[in-house]
């Protein structure tokens, strides 16, 4: 029987920055992958002259580890910024996108927020601070700034990143950040220009609000650390995958390779798969303890690449649009990944990238590749303002079952039962997106935290 020091579950970014920094360490790592591939919901797609991202577009270096994970690969994989001129951040309002205020003057003469709201909003610092912990992001986010920026600013940025609702997600398991600014500073404004005073070490100025991707596309960065990890230290195409404990706290592993079955030892395990692959890679957790680990709803979307090879006078140069869910349309957002990122579209072309579904239309993810193409053709004149008849030259439908977990107030029990099986099984490890945040910087935050409990 093979034996290995620490094996890994899943080679997404999670599972593969989590084995690069073991291997840093000089530690004896194996990742377990059922898929044909690395890079789990990443996945770069070159057609032509367009690049498509089948995943995440952008991430944030919001943690210092972001900044360093690309350090450690430099000459492998560079990051790439987004361009100033893609800064702007678009809101749809009736029959156009309308710029997200970034300034005092534009937050003034901006239509998408009431001026009742406008006014009322001076009032923030001195609002009282809430009590109720399970409070949804839209009731505290309504409390404190008023229903027009729940409509218009947190319903659509909740969109963007968790394809949720705001009023289903309590805000301290879903923006914890923003949670944390009321309850320490008592309020929003006071929090965040207390906060911006704060002096920084110079590891913690690595962390920015800039937007990342890596040159060329993600599947670059996650190909370059499988690379720097060795293809001799990742399985893919390991499929029932099974994980017992041995009567040493170590681990008996058993998967299928094709048609041969393996088995393999692990002093350590350290899983990064969804929590819906939890029940069967587990079969000794007792159900009631599994239950809380797998209860979690992940929201299904649709992305749609969409490649123009001639976008004439109407280049869209901002980050990209999203839609509040009172105005009835049947996309969450359109990212614009060729006004942020250099080479991903002919010289006067653009990529779009089309969001569908979400924990609000998760129906939308079965529609066929008909329906969803003339979605998007139709989109093109009435939301993009292209000549009606404008047709995409190339049309790339990603559809993602498992897309993103929603953090609900199941989110407790689940982290306690974490904390449980870590009690019950020391040499176990549960990671990946069912805890500390479902953003690229969460997760590789998380590899970086995992690796440091080995030494
Ligand atoms: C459409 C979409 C758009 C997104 N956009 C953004 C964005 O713009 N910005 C951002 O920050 N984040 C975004 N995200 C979220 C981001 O992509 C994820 O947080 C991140 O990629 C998750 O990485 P992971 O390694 O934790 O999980 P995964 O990528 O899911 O990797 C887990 C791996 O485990 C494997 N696995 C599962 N079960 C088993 C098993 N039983 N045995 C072996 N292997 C198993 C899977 O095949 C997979 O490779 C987006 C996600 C999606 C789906």
């Amino acid at each position: 029987m093979n034996e290995h020091d620490i094996v890994i579950i899943g080679a997404g970014i999670t599972g593969l920055t989590c084995a690069f920094q073991l291997k840093r360490k000089n530690r004896d790592v194996l990742i377990l992958e059922c898929n044909d591939r690395v890079g789990g919901q990443i996945k770069t797609v070159n057609v032509g002259s367009f690049t498509f991202e089948s995943g995440p577009n952008t991430g944030v270096v919001k943690y210092p580890e972001v900044a360093e994970l690309f350090e450690q690969l430099s000459g492998r994989c560079e990051m790439e910024t987004a361009l100033e001129s893609s800064k702007r951040r678009l809101i749809w309002k009736g029959s156009s996108f309308c710029p997200l205020p970034s300034g005092l003057m534009s937050a003034l003469r901006t239509p998408l927020f009431s001026w009742y709201d406008k006014f009322r909003i001076l009032g923030e610092p001195w609002r009282a601070k809430g009590t109720d912990p399970n409070e949804s992001v839209g009731s505290l986010a309504q409390r404190r700034l008023g229903k027009s920026y729940v409509d218009y600013a947190v319903d659509p940025f909740l969109s963007g990143v968790y394809a949720g609702d705001p009023y289903k997600l309590p805000a301290r398991l879903a923006l914890p950040r923003l949670y944390a600014l009321e309850q320490q500073y008592g309020s929003f404004i006071r929090g965040s220009m207390a906060k911006a005073r704060i002096p920084k070490t110079e590891r913690e100025k690595k962390a920015t609000k800039k937007v990342f991707s890596a040159k060329g596309g993600f599947s670059k960065l996650v190909e370059s650390l499988a690379d720097a990890i060795g293809s001799e230290q990742i399985v893919t195409s390991a499929t029932n995958i099974s994980i017992l404990p041995d009567d040493k706290n170590g681990w008996n592993i058993c998967y299928t390779k094709g048609n041969e079955q393996i088995q393999l030892h692990a002093n350590h395990v350290v899983t990064t798969c969804g929590a819906y692959s939890l029940p069967q890679l587990l079969p000794f957790v007792e159900p009631q303890l599994m239950n809380d680990l797998n209860n979690l709803y992940y929201a299904p979307v649709v992305q749609i690449g969409v490649g123009m090879q001639d976008c004439g006078e109407n280049q869209w140069k901002a980050f990209g649009g999203l839609i509040p869910s009172c105005e009835n349309k049947t996309l969450l957002g359109i990212l614009f990944p060729s006004a942020c990122f250099q080479h991903r579209a002919p010289e006067q072309g653009a990529v779009f990238s089309y969001f569908i579904g979400g924990v609000r239309h998760p129906e939308y993810v079965q529609k066929s590749d008909a329906e969803l193409t003339e979605w998007v053709n139709r989109s093109l004149s009435e939301m993009l303002k292209y000549p009606q008849g404008k047709r995409a030259e190339e049309i790339m439908i990603f559809r993602h079952e498992h897309a993103i977990p929603q953090y609900e107030l199941t989110t407790d029990a689940r982290l306690q039962a974490i904390d449980r099986l870590k009690e019950q099984y020391p040499t176990l490890t549960i990671a990946g997106n069912l805890k500390d945040g479902i953003g690229m910087g969460d997760r590789i935050k998380q590899a970086f935290d995992v690796s440091s409990q080995f030494t």
